[in-house]
């Protein structure tokens, strides 16, 4: 339990009194708060950057990203062009296939049915003294 605590307090990189304790008995615990110290040292001491270092990365980055966007783009438009010729197709397909003798006498009951109704509707209302 003592580790986990100061172990804990290592990631967040605060200290209390209890860790303070643990880690002067706690040799593992020293141990890694050592290695902490020591990692913590080497990024703050000045590093010497080459002036032209910056320059050198983007330009390799604006080569490697423009022969990246060409691949993309062109890969892009075949992949949409491939999805489009292949609905196309499969609408041709399942058309010619496509049993509608079922839906077109569902549609002509349905439309009998709507004019029976509408004939019926005006039958009633002419039938129903106006005053
Ligand atoms: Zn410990």
């Amino acid at each position: 339990m003592e580790c986990a605590h100061s172990k804990q307090n290592m990631v967040l990189g605060t200290t209390d009194e209890r860790s303070r304790s643990h880690l002067s008995n706690c040799a593992e615990c020293s141990r890694i708060q050592t290695g902490i110290d020591h990692s913590m040292q080497l990024l703050d001491e000045p590093v010497d950057v080459p002036e032209t270092l910056l320059s050198r990365i983007l330009s390799r980055k604006e080569i490697s990203f423009s022969e990246n966007k060409k691949q993309k783009d062109f890969s892009l438009f075949f992949q949409f062009s491939t999805v489009i010729a292949a609905a196309i197709m499969l609408g041709i397909v399942l058309g010619f296939h496509a049993n509608t003798q079922i839906l077109n006498s569902k549609n002509k009951r349905k439309t009998d049915a709507l004019i029976e109704l509408r004939e019926m509707h005006h039958l009633n209302v002419d039938r129903q003294p106006l005053f």
